[in-house]
């Protein structure tokens, strides 16, 4: 019988040391592979064409994107719903609840009215988005956009805002 390579003393010789080419694999594991692309925006945005750009510019970037997380609004946000799903993203909408329907729970306990944005946007950040982007023609003024530009940056989201 052939003896194993791995028999004898040198099994029990600790691992060598690491070097220069661990530390490096190191580092790159502790970054987090983007897996999740937040897409908010103006409900009057209505050029595709943005959102195509920078959408597509992720995708080749990072090929590990998967999902597309949006607000299910009019405007940005719908056609980043067709414009993720064209780049193969799987989309989680999740539309803030500003009035009670038909289709609510019995009792809703969801909060309704002008907070509901801000709430949905929290909802979305739970998400763990990696990247966001927002398209709003008038940033600056916008609410519910930049409220979530701001959860975004502090929690340290990279966040990419565009004007036109
Ligand atoms: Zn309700």
């Amino acid at each position: 019988m052939w003896p194993r390579i791995n028999d004898g003393a040198a099994h029990c010789d600790p691992p060598p040391a690491t070097s220069g080419p661990a530390v490096a694999v190191r580092i790159s594991m502790s970054k987090r592979t983007p897996t999740r692309v937040l897409v908010c925006g103006g409900r009057d945005w209505g050029d595709a064409y943005p959102i195509i750009r920078e959408l597509g510019a992720l995708v080749r970037e990072h090929p590990t994107l998967k999902y597309c997380i949006h607000g299910d609004a009019p405007g940005a946000d719908t056609l980043a719903d067709g414009i993720a799903d064209m780049f193969g993203l799987k989309i989680r909408p999740v539309p803030a609840h500003w009035k009670h329907t038909s289709d609510c729970a019995s009792p809703c306990k969801e909060v309704v009215g002008k907070a509901a944005g801000p709430i949905r946007n929290k909802k979305m950040l739970d998400m763990r988005p990696d990247i966001v982007l927002a398209f709003h023609s008038d940033f600056e003024n916008s609410r519910v956009t930049r409220h979530m530009v701001t959860l975004a940056r502090n929690a340290h989201i990279k966040t990419r805002v565009f004007e036109k």
